[in-house]
């Protein structure tokens, strides 16, 4: 058996503009990528460490965990390995088999299927319908409050604070004051927002937030982050009789070794970046402005976009490929010899894609390279 067997190489994506949105903001820093060496050893981060994960201080997750609490404004925070597992420990703890819970039209697929491992029944916030595909607040709390007088109860609504197809950005904060209001349990995804975008937990009077170090925070992964107010505290947090030390819904310890210390050196690079965040969404729409200027490219989602994850209706593109020689497999191809990748081969109807981080150049390049495929085969 060799190891060189299973193709343990990736130059492609590292070292030509990545358009994919999954992977912009989970790239390493440089202290990051210093850190993965550092604790690439199993178990890593337990050298040092007295019974609970959180308050290891060589290397210092106590004093990280604090740090990243005051950044998202949140009472309390734990890791754990991903945005979904942060979700199914939110819906397993405080839901019961055969309960409801209400999760706007635009989830995540593993909010279904945190919300389906838990037992519990999920009811649906429609989006606008049209192209915009927009889940607004007036329809939230409508649907939340015929759900109160449907199932009776509701303990628990979800809503995705960005979500992973229009790179639509929910406000949060009104969600906050709807699920206080009804005296339900709310839970943030943002999975696409923290790391990227400000945070306030508290200021917006959210229950649960969660986020996604490997996509958004600049970490090696997998890694989730998951912020608790006070109130959940004592019951989410809630001790093993046996092994007093260790937190039951975390199962003791979640992540020990490079998902963390990834997560730990990037930190105050990405409390850095969170702060230009107007500049990035400021970036992203001239990019957006830049590629709709080529006819048969169109935004799809709300206008003018507040992310930098966007979706494209690109029928010129797909246009050419019904007359190409390498049928669809033309665009990756075009894109591939400038240097552009992270849109699927073969695929030209639509696609979505995120220059989070680029700089303007590398922006309008991208842009320009489109223009001047769609020139070549008009
Ligand atoms: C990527 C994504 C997730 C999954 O995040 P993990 O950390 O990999 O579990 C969840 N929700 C949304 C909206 C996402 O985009």
């Amino acid at each position: 058996m060799e190891c060189s067997d299973y193709n343990l190489t990736r130059h492609v994506e590292r070292e030509n503009l990545n358009l994919n949105p999954l992977q912009r903001a989970g790239m390493l820093t440089p202290e990051a990528r210093r850190a993965l060496y550092e604790f690439g050893d199993g178990y890593s981060v337990c050298d040092y460490c007295e019974g609970r994960l959180d308050q290891v201080n060589k290397p210092s997750i106590n004093g990280f965990l604090d740090d990243l609490a005051k950044f998202i404004d949140a009472d309390i925070v734990r890791t754990t390995h991903g945005a979904r597992e942060s979700k199914y420990i939110v819906i397993n703890k405080i839901c019961e088999p055969g309960d409801t819970i209400v999760v706007d039209g635009n989830a995540h697929y593993t909010s279904h299927l945190a919300a389906e491992r838990a037992r519990v029944n999920i009811i649906e916030v429609p989006d606008s319908g049209d192209s915009k595909h927009e889940i607004t607040m007036d329809k939230y709390r409508e649907t939340l409050e015929n759900a109160i007088d449907d199932v009776g109860e509701i303990k628990l609504a979800l809503l995705t604070h960005v979500d992973g197809d229009y790179g639509n950005v929910t406000d949060a904060k009104k969600f906050g004051k709807i699920c206080k209001d009804l005296g339900v349990v709310s839970l943030l995804n943002s999975a696409y927002g923290m790391g990227r975008m400000p945070i306030k937990t508290n200021k917006w009077d959210l229950d649960f937030v969660v986020g996604s170090g490997h996509k958004s925070m600049a970490a090696s992964g997998p890694i989730g982050v998951l912020a608790i107010k006070d109130e959940h505290a004592e019951d989410m947090l809630k001790r093993s009789p046996r092994h007093e030390k260790k937190e039951v819904e975390l199962l003791g310890c979640t992540s020990r070794g490079t998902p963390i210390a990834t997560l730990m050196a990037s930190l105050p690079k990405v409390v850095e970046r969170v702060n230009k965040w107007d500049e990035e969404v400021k970036l992203s729409r001239d990019f957006v402005d830049k590629l709709t200027e080529i006819d048969g490219i169109e935004q799809v989602g709300v206008r003018p976009t507040n992310h930098d994850l966007v979706r494209f209706d690109t029928p010129v593109l797909h246009e050419i490929g019904k007359n190409h020689s390498r049928k669809g497999f033309y665009l990756y191809e075009e894109l591939k010899n400038r240097n552009i990748v992270g849109i699927k081969r073969g695929q030209t109807e639509w696609f979505k894609c995120s220059t989070y981080g680029m700089s303007k150049n590398q922006r309008d390049y991208i842009a320009d390279s489109f223009k001047e495929i769609v020139e070549k085969y008009k």
